[in-house]
């Protein structure tokens, strides 16, 4: 089976966001970017399919401006055999990067597609669900842990009171939850080793996708700060407190 993983470049998950002067978005110059975590997972997941000999060709892509190689070749170096990059430097909204991701899917004859439940930098939540609808496949959201037994994918996710486990016919979509697996670090030598890796080249024309936005942002702004909070001498000032000031009890 082929194994497709979108993965996208996102401000590092340690960095604190800084939004522009403007207000017209967040601050992404000289931050540290890296591979969206909930992504690293559904690589980890897609190397282990390959190296339990389920997967046949696993492949990363990227849709993004030039340095989302980075990100593919950090993919590549985890165990993915090869990559594509949709270059743009448009910040694409998550309709326009789920029909990039049908084409590529289609035009690699992908059988299954593990993706992040959701990026880190928007928080839309909104891709998985959308390639799936357009390609008509099954989709096991927020997986927590995934089994593939001959045509299908059994995915165990955590609901409201317990879990929930649906087995999927492939071909299928899978998005990846934290608790899935814990993503393996590049070792030196699979560095090296990925820069040889094929990454091909390509931009959303190639796929005559429609990338048009249907959203504007109107302004982005810095959460509220926090007030700094007090001490109490003993429990009856609490609730008086909680009472009195507070309003809550
Ligand atoms: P979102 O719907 O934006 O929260 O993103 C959900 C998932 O879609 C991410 O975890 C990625 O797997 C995939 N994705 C989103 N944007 C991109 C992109 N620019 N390139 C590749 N994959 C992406």
């Amino acid at each position: 089976m082929k194994v497709l993983v979108p993965v996208k470049r996102v401000l590092d998950y340690n960095v604190k966001a800084r939004v522009k002067s403007d207000n017209s978005g967040v601050d992404l110059a000289n931050v540290k970017m890296s591979m969206n975590p909930f992504d690293e997972i559904a690589v980890e997941e897609a190397v282990r399919l390959q190296e339990a000999g389920t997967a046949a060709e696993t492949i990363v892509v990227s849709i993004g401006p030039a340095k989302a190689q980075e990100t593919i070749r950090t993919g590549l170096a985890m165990g993915i055999d090869r990559g594509v990059h949709v270059q743009t430097d448009e910040d694409l909204e998550p309709l326009a990067i789920a029909k990039i991701l049908k084409s590529v899917a289609e035009a690699e004859g992908a059988d299954l597609v593990v993706m992040g439940k959701q990026a880190i930098d928007n928080d839309y939540g909104a891709t998985g669900g959308m390639l799936a609808a357009m390609l008509d496949w099954p989709i096991g959201s927020a997986a927590n842990s995934v089994e593939h037994d001959g045509g299908a994918m059994t995915v165990v996710k955590e609901v409201d009171g317990g879990l929930q486990t649906v087995k999927l016919t492939l071909p299928a979509v899978v998005t990846t939850d934290l608790r899935l697996n814990e993503p393996r670090y590049a070792t030196l030598p699979n560095i090296m080793k990925a820069k040889k890796k094929p990454i091909e080249a390509k931009t959303p024309a190639d796929y005559s996708v429609d990338t048009a936005p249907r959203l504007t942002t109107v302004k982005v702004t810095e959460p509220a700060a926090r007030k700094a909070g007090i001490k109490v001498e003993d429990a009856a000032q609490l609730v008086d407190k909680l009472k009195n000031e507070a309003g809550v009890i």
